[in-house]
């Protein structure tokens, strides 16, 4: 019997607002370094506070709404998710179940070279807890994250194979930075998955039960973890045993999974109606404001590489991994009208060179202006520039900017296409190796070579080797 894997997803992205969700704590990684330290009466849950929703959260969520495609909710509200641990100081959650901020709809990635649609079911707005640290048999509280804003978005389970839920986790993650909604950094925290699965034989209806992993923390782990649950319930279910409804905690090291607890339903959560807080009704200037801050989606950017500027699936891919990258690019080839040389000038020396930099590491950390570059590539077309003095060129520009005729100039790599001057090069050439020239006319096509080179060696190798090319073919031929 073949089986299949039928998968949702539970996406946690920390927003990037400057404050917490319902306080005026920061909302800062770089506070959390200490303990505590980032908390006031509010976030901490103490009597008698009162909560005040954080309007540049609500925009954030609106514009993850839109990129997302999805239909956005005009009026939402929160409610509160009841449940004790130590790290969440109110005891409960304040979330919004019944009536999120944005509804469903899809988005759009490539998987395997097909463009496939993932439908969400919808995204809402909640506080993060704190963080616990256990050590030596005791536990540390450290409440700096509590209150922080988080979004949720919940896929409808419509994934298949890993690769499906790896593309559009990748997806995801882009489109978020791209539009400032969130950093979405995995290995920070501030992006988070839980991994709901189920398997079902091919072409059936019937599910079995699904499990629930929490917090899987890496694009790999995601991986892993999805391969050796499909592998578990496999077994379980060809045994003629039941899957247990339950959540499961998944170890990356030993690449195993273990039972947490049975599944809770939203009934044991006791949700109520957020009492201090009014239900949330979008302006028509919050909305205006939210669609401002659009940008074009990476997955638009990432077809547009492929098909109109035919650029291969790596190239495109590195591109559009990283938004500022790919608006550089864009401007660039609006610049210099040549698609191919610019990714490669790109991707193969600029992103070289951040490589190995320490103090230049962002495509807004380069010093020169964009138009050097274009000038760069503008020799190089009119082969000006041979393809290793560019690089020369760009590594000043990267080190020292300042302007590329001068260094050009300055460097003396300028490759000189006087005719005149070249012919009497070429002339010389063929006079002062008598013997090879009657070889190459004998047959000795290897013999071409040879010559050029004396060219390239009498000029210095200031000249052009293409035109030297051409010259000695016409005299010879
Ligand atoms: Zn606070």
């Amino acid at each position: 019997m073949d089986y299949e894997k039928v998968i949702g997803l539970e996406i946690h992205m920390r927003v990037k607002s400057q404050t917490k969700l319902f306080c005026a704590c920061k909302n800062s990684l770089e506070l959390e370094s200490e303990a505590n330290v980032n908390v006031c009466p509010v976030c901490m849950g103490f009597p008698g506070m009162l909560p005040a929703v954080n309007a540049q959260v609500i925009k954030l969520g609106v514009v993850a709404g839109m990129m997302m495609n999805c239909e956005i909710n005009k009026m939402s509200r929160f409610d509160r998710k009841s449940y004790f641990y130590p790290d969440l100081p109110n005891s409960f959650q304040t979330t919004q179940l019944y009536e999120p901020i944005v509804g469903a709809w899809n988005v759009e990635t490539i998987v395997e070279w097909k463009l496939q649609n993932f439908w969400i079911h919808h995204m809402h707005l909640e506080n993060d807890a704190g963080k616990l640290s256990h050590a030596g048999g005791k536990t540390l509280c450290d409440y700096n994250r509590a209150g922080s804003p988080l979004m949720e978005i919940v896929t409808d389970p419509v994934f298949h194979t890993r690769e499906e839920v790896m593309e559009f986790l990748k997806e995801l993650q882009k489109m978020m930075r791209a539009a400032g909604v969130s950093d979405a950094d995995m290995e920070k925290g501030q992006m988070r998955c839980d991994v709901n699965m189920s398997i079902r034989e091919v072409w059936s209806d019937v599910l079995n039960n699904r499990t629930e992993h929490k917090n899987v923390n890496s694009f790999s782990a995601i991986g892993r973890c999805i391969d050796s649950e499909f592998k578990r319930q496999k077994k379980i279910v060809e045994k003629g045993e039941v899957v247990d409804q339950e959540t499961r905690g998944w170890d990356d090291a030993s690449g195993t999974s273990s039972s947490q607890r049975s599944k809770e339903d939203a009934m044991d959560y006791r949700y109520v109606p957020e009492p201090d807080i009014l239900p949330i009704v979008l302006s028509d200037e919050l909305l205006a404001s939210a669609k401002s801050q659009l940008v074009e989606l990476p997955i638009t950017k990432r077809i547009k590489y492929l098909e109109q500027y035919k650029l291969g699936d790596d190239d495109a891919r590195i591109l559009t991994a990283n938004y500022e990258l790919s608006e550089y690019f864009d401007k660039l080839v609006e610049l210099t009208k040549d698609a191919k040389k610019s990714c490669s000038i790109l991707t193969s020396v600029i992103l070289a060179l951040m490589n190995e930099s320490e103090d230049i590491s962002k495509i807004s950390d380069l010093k020169f202006d964009i138009e050097q570059l274009s000038k760069v590539i503008e020799l190089t077309n009119s082969d000006e520039l041979s393809s290793t003095n560019a690089k020369m060129v760009i590594e000043e520009l990267f080190q020292n900017w300042g302007d590329a005729d001068s260094i050009v100039d300055s460097k003396n790599l300028r490759q000189k296409n006087d005719l005149w001057a070249l012919e009497s090069v070429v002339d010389d050439v063929i006079s002062s190796n008598p013997e090879q020239v009657s070889d190459y006319k004998w047959g000795n096509e290897r013999i071409f070579g040879f010559l050029v080179w004396q060219c390239m060696k009498v000029s210095k190798g200031q000249w052009n080797p293409k035109v030297f090319n051409e010259l000695l073919k016409n005299k010879l031929d």
